[in-house]
Order: C-alpha cells, then sequence, then structure tokens
C-alpha cells in the first residue's frame, strides 16, 4: 500500500553519536516520547532530519556518519562549532527559551548578550537555512514536512522559498506567550512571518494558539479568524494539538519482573514514609526552589510529618556551563541543606536531592511508589512527567500537584489539585490535602487522569497532526 513520507525535522535527531574511529560511529538511539509517537502513525513512512549533537569537521566523518544514521532513518544536518555556539546556546537558549516562558529578555548576567542579539539572529536563520538545504537534498513531491519548536521557526518560510508547493506544519513544544511578551523581541515581526508561511501551526494548547493569533494581528496588522491567520487570501491555519505520552510503554515497563524488583526495593527502602515526588530538568521554568520551599512551610506548619514524609526530588543537570544556571544549582543546594538541617534526625532526612538523570525503568519504579506528585513549574508547554506519573499509578492511585502554568493543567486540571507555584502556601496547604486525601477521592481524580492519558496519546497527537495538516493543504488547494 502506497505510504506517504514524512520529513521530521528537528534540532536534535533521535540518536546520540559518538565517534569511534576515522570512520566508525556508534548510534544509541534516545526512545523519547517523540520517536514512538512517530512510530504510532499509521500509513506513512517517517524520516528525521536534524543535527547528531556532534561536531564533525572532516568529510570522511561526515560520510560515515550519514552512512550510519540512514539505518536509523536518520539525515544529518552539520552545524559547525561557531553556528551551534551563536544558534543553539545563543539565541535559542538565552533569548527565545526564556522569553517564551516569561522569564524576559536578557538582563544584568545576560545583557551583555544583547549586543549581540544581531550576529546570533543571523547565525539562527543561517542554521535554519542549513537545515532547510538538508530537506530540500531529500523532498519527493506529496512528502509532508513537519518542522519542529522554537529551533526551527524561520524554517517554514525557508522551504516555501524552495518550493511553494512543500506541505509544511510546524509545531512548538513550549509556550507561546501573550504578545506583550513577544512584542519585546527585536526580531518580533520577522520570526511570525516565517512561521506563518507553513501551511498548519501547531500548539499544546488553545491559550498559546491564541496568544499567537494575537502577536500576529497586533504586531502584524494581520487578521486572526477562528481558524487561523489570514495575510492577502493566504490562510495559515492555527490550532492546539496537545500533546501525549506513549502509555504503554509505562504500562509494559511495570510488568517487567526488573521493575517489579526495584519497587519492592523502594518501598522497603521507604517503609513507613509517604514518598513524594519532583522530575524536573534543574531548569528555572520548573519552579524547584518554589516547591522545596513549599515543602519546608509544610513540615515547619506539621511537626507530625517530620518522619512520615520523604520527599525526593530528581533534578536531571541541564545546560550546566552556564552562569545562571550554575546559581540555580547552588542556590537549591543551599535550600535543601537548610532543610534537612533543620528537619532531618540521626535516623533519615525528609528531603533526598539528587542532581542526575534516570534510566526509565528506575523512572518507572519510582512514579509507581510515589504518594505525591509534585509539579510546580513556573511556565512548562505541557510537562510529560505529570502523564508519566499518571500512567504508572493504576496500582496506587496517587496524588497529582500541578502547576497552573503547566500545558498539563488543561488536561489534567480536573484530576489534579491545581496550585499556583508562587504561592507557597497555597502549595503546602495542597500538600497537606494530597497527604491526607481520601481513598475513594484519590481514586476518582486518578481514574479522570488516567482514561485521558491513555486515550490522549502520543500516537494519536503525531496522527492528528499530520491529518490535519493534509486536509489544510487540500482545502487550500480548493479555494484556490
Ligand atoms: N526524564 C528522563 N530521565 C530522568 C528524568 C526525566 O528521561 O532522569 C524524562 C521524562 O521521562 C520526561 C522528560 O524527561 O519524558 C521530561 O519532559 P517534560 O515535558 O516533563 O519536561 P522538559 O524537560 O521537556 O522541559
Amino acid at each position: 500500500p502506497f505510504k506517504q513520507r514524512l520529513l521530521v525535522v528537528a534540532n536534535r535527531l533521535p540518536v546520540s553519536a559518538i565517534r569511534r574511529g576515522e570512520e566508525s560511529w556508534s548510534l544509541e538511539i534516545s526512545a523519547g516520547g517523540l520517536v514512538s509517537a512517530l512510530l504510532g502513525v499509521r500509513d506513512v513512512d517517517a524520516k528525521w532530519i536534524g543535527w547528531a549533537g556532534v561536531n564533525v569537521p572532516d568529510e570522511v566523518g561526515q560520510k560515515a556518519l550519514t552512512k550510519a544514521l540512514a539505518t536509523k532513518r536518520c539525515i544529518p544536518v552539520f552545524l559547525d562549532e561557531e553556528i551551534v555556539h551563536q544558534y543553539y546556546n545563543g539565541y535559542c537558549n538565552n533569548i527565545l527559551w526564556p522569553l517564551f516562558h516569561y522569564l524576559g529578555l536578557p538582563q544584568e548576567d545576560r545583557l551583555a548578550t544583547t549586543r549581540s542579539f544581531q550576529s546570533q539572529f543571523d547565525a539562527y536563520k543561517r542554521a535554519n537555512q542549513m537545515f532547510a538545504d538538508v530537506v530540500s537534498q531529500h523532498y519527493e513531491e506529496g512528502d509532508v514536512i513537519w518542522c519542529h519548536d522554537y529551533h526551527l521557526m524561520f524554517l517554514p518560510k525557508c522551504l516555501k522559498e524552495h518550493d511553494r508547493n512543500m506541505k509544511v506544519g510546524w509545531f512548538l513544544h513550549t509556550p507561546f506567550p501573550s504578545s506583550e511578551i513577544h512584542r519585546t523581541l527585536p526580531s518580533r515581526s520577522e520570526l511570525l512571518r516565517s512561521v506563518l508561511a507553513a501551511d498548519l501551526v501547531g500548539f499544546h494548547t488553545y491559550d498559546y494558539a491564541r496568544h499567537f493569533v494575537s502577536a500576529c494581528t497586533r504586531i502584524l496588522g494581520l487578521e486572526g479568524t477562528p481558524e487561523g491567520v489570514e495575510d492577502q487570501g493566504k490562510m495559515t491555519r492555527v490550532a492546539a494539538f496537545p500533546i501525549g505520552i506513549d502509555s504503554d510503554r509505562f504500562r509494559r515497563a511495570l510488568e517487567l519482573s526488573t521493575v517489579k524488583e526495584r519497587i519492592r526495593e523502594l518501598e522497603k527502602r521507604f517503609a513507613g514514609r509517604k514518598v513524594m515526588l519532583g522530575v524536573d530538568r534543574l531548569d528555572m521554568i520548573k519552579g524547584i526552589p518554589q516547591k522545596i520551599l513549599a515543602f519546608e512551610k509544610f513540615l515547619e506548619e506539621n511537626p507530625s510529618w517530620h518522619d512520615k514524609v520523604v520527599l525526593l526530588q530528581i533534578a536531571v543537570p541541564t545546560r550546566t556551563d552556564v552562569p545562571e544556571y550554575q546559581k540555580l544549582t547552588s542556590q537549591v543546594h543551599e535550600i535543601v541543606g537548610r532543610i534537612n538541617g533543620r528537619f532531618g534526625t540521626l535516623t533519615g532526612v525528609p528531603l533526598l536531592h539528587l542532581d542526575r538523570s534516570l534510566d526509565f525503568h528506575a523512572l518507572c519504579a519510582l512514579y509507581a511508589v510515589t504518594d505525591v506528585a509534585l509539579v510546580t513549574s513556573l511556565r512548562d508547554g505541557m510537562n510529560l512527567v505529570s502523564y508519566e506519573f499518571v500512567a504508572c499509578q493504576n496500582a496506587k492511585k496517587g496524588v497529582l500537584i500541578l502547576s497552573e502554568f503547566a500545558g498539563a493543567a488543561q488536561s489534567l486540571g480536573a484530576g489534579a489539585l491545581l496550585v499556583n507555584p508562587w504561592n507557597i502556601t497555597e502549595v503546602a496547604n495542597s500538600i497537606f490535602i494530597a497527604l491526607t486525601m481520601n481513598p475513594e477521592e484519590r481514586e476518582k481524580r486518578h481514574r479522570h487522569n488516567f482514561a485521558h492519558v491513555t486515550t490522549h496519546t502520543a500516537q494519536e497527537w503525531a496522527q492528528t497532526f499530520v491529518s490535519e495538516l493534509n486536509d489544510t493543504v487540500v482545502e487550500a488547494q480548493i479555494r484556490t
């Protein structure tokens, strides 16, 4: 049967490449949500295009890596160190990431970077053009091209300039901020216009989509319609496509004897205590200091809980060479030390903070033994940790405390305890409510969330986006 080709373009390929010799590479697949999502799309034949995360200056190495990646259906874009520095570390992570999460443009520590803003933006455009060139080399008529995330906002325009018949979709995995925030960005108009070159533009939530349409009407003066944005008769469809997880992967993991063994070990280790869990990259957007301050307040107000609860915080190191992230790390360590100093006893401490990542099975076991998960993001596109926790809780039916500023609050709001992470008192109270909630209510809330997480999966998300993109293109052809 005919299978439509889908070219998935993202900054990073879903594989890590390690060079073993002049012409030899070893590849490790990172089995994230996006990978399984696309494996689940029916009747398409997907290929990945992106950066392999390594600098390969020599042609021999590039050829060998290209060949190795081809066996994994991956096509590399080669970026040199200077462009990675300016485009990826600079424009993407230092400008767009904080801005889209409402942290604003660089100030104080990062102020120096506003002077190199223009050169970083130029590098961003150059990098996007390099992605476009690789896409063009591999494009065949009828292919669907799906561009991902804030790294590639320039790509739709580059692609349509190459061939206006390409079917191009773009999806943003972060929030899209209020137009009042977006308009502070020096290249605000150029970025919006290039995204609008796509046929379909997707966001996690209806709010993000609405913010994007407002930015186009207020900043570009275009017309916003319920369908999207219209520019001189050309329509760009804008809609919400909330991502999900591959929930079966988690359910299957919990059936493995190795995972069951780990669960028993953890239960033994934490016997007599309720387990609270946080799993976040150590990023400012995750609100980790706010979370542990709320936990401190809870302990202050509830002495009887001191030796009956433990908060396990997994803080995955990220962007560790950036001073602001280093500062956040020491700030968090300071609060953790204070709390354990105040509330620890000779036999135990209430807060276990780990600066590390866990493998998939360890993470599943941890999700399964947790009584209360604590997600306090100050802003978060969706937050998949909250979904993964729910998927692993069918036996325990624990409680999810969830920030109203995570995209997931739109979908898990009825089952979770929603909090404003800035309100330490409210979060501390919610911890008490969660720890003492009766089993009937926990069950009811869990059932609601579980139904959502297991039906709105990553596969369904990808399937919906791709068919919507095909439909959008057909409708546009009918109109002209
Ligand atoms: N994760 C992981 N190892 C860890 C901790 C987390 O692989 O030690 C994964 C987790 O399973 C989830 C992802 O990292 O799929 C985090 O996604 P989320 O949307 O919550 O936040 P992001 O890091 O993308 O901002």
